[in-house]
């Protein structure tokens, strides 16, 4: 799906939850958190990954990133099977990829200094001869995210929101990795201070060509730092597509019901607002047919029972919707 030769390629990912009961704790349903998840992540890419609370995409990110395991499927870094990594494998790979995390508040440990926080991995990695030397990277570091390298004495809570969340991008830095994966990374903080951090992972991105997994719930913050961008709904991607297309020429009716709700995009198209019925379906038993069909305004009778398959509607933008086509609704 991605142009250039993909630094990460997931294949058909499934992590499903088991749902126990009873005393024995027998398991007899799942929670399926992400249901069959396919995409390809360039060199020095953002692809932003978008859909409502409870869609998947949190659950996706942290599998990438090996904090939760897959129940089926792969995911290959630089051509390598990550689940076939462990131990002193795993360890030493485990640099390649790191996570911002949405809570600058909580994502640090406030019994450490700034200097031990950053420093702790190029220790872990072996990424500084000695202490006077992984003084000298924090500093430069810090001073990288726009902080001064003093700060390196003080405690996380001596820190406004913005600059935790600096401090968090720098940490995730210091092991100079191939892939970030930012979870809901400006969600936190006030629009000033997103903004700030926006351009700044723009920069970062420029200077060291990492790529990103933005994870956000936010259509307008999504379609500003991203490239391309994939939308989930119930465990599934719905769509997928460069940004501008997917955000200006949206193909799948959830991603037009989700644009119509953000003012800063669709507020010169004179569209009515889509305001979609009910709440998300459990995803323990997704609805049959297409898994939006119960909410879906254009819901014909054939979406009860076959499975939408994602689809190239056009070239690069891919949905999955018996009905989506070449003339979408915000080209009509
Ligand atoms: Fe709506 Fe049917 Fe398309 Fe699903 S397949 S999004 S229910 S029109």
């Amino acid at each position: 799906m991605s142009a250039a030769s993909p630094l990460l390629e997931v294949r058909d990912v499934k992590v499903y939850f088991p749902v126990k009961h009873g005393i024995f704790g027998a398991v007899r349903r799942w929670v399926k958190a992400v249901d069959g998840v396919s995409f390809e992540l360039a060199a020095g890419e953002t692809l932003g990954l978008v859909g409502e609370s409870g869609c998947g995409k949190t659950t996706l990110g942290r599998a990438l990133a090996r904090l939760v395991p897959l129940t089926e499927g792969s995911i290959r870094l630089e051509g390598e099977d990550m689940a076939q990594w462990t131990g002193a494998q795993l360890r030493a790979r485990r640099r390649k990829w790191q996570m911002i995390f949405q809570d600058p508040y909580n994502s640090l440990d406030p019994r450490m200094t700034v200097g031990h926080i950053i420093g702790e991995a190029l220790e872990i990695h072996h990424l500084a001869s000695d202490a006077r030397e992984r003084q000298a990277r924090v500093r430069q570091l810090l001073e990288s995210v726009g902080l001064d390298g003093a700060y390196a004495a003080f405690y996380p809570h001596e820190f406004s929101g913005g600059q935790r969340q600096r401090i968090g991008i720098a940490r995730a830095l210091a092991v100079d990795p191939k892939l970030i994966i930012c979870d809901e990374p400006v969600s936190a903080l006030d629009v000033s201070v997103q903004a700030q951090i926006i351009n700044l992972l723009q920069d970062l991105q420029q200077e060291r060509g990492v790529a990103y997994l933005f994870v956000a719930h936010d259509l307008a913050v999504v379609e500003r730092i991203s490239r391309r961008v994939m939308v989930m709904y119930l465990g599934k991607v719905v769509e997928l597509g460069q940004a501008a297309a997917v955000v200006r020429t949206p193909r799948h009716p959830y991603t037009q019901a989700l644009i119509s709700a953000v003012p800063e995009i669709d507020d010169q198209s004179q569209r009515p607002r889509i305001v979609l019925s009910g709440e998300l379906p459990s995803p323990i038993d997704p609805p049959s047919g297409c898994p939006f069909h119960p909410r879906c305004p254009v819901a014909e009778a054939r979406c009860k029972l076959e499975v939408p398959l994602l689809r190239e509607i056009v070239p690069g933008h891919w949905a999955a919707c018996h009905l989506a086509g070449p003339a979408s609704r915000a080209e009509a």
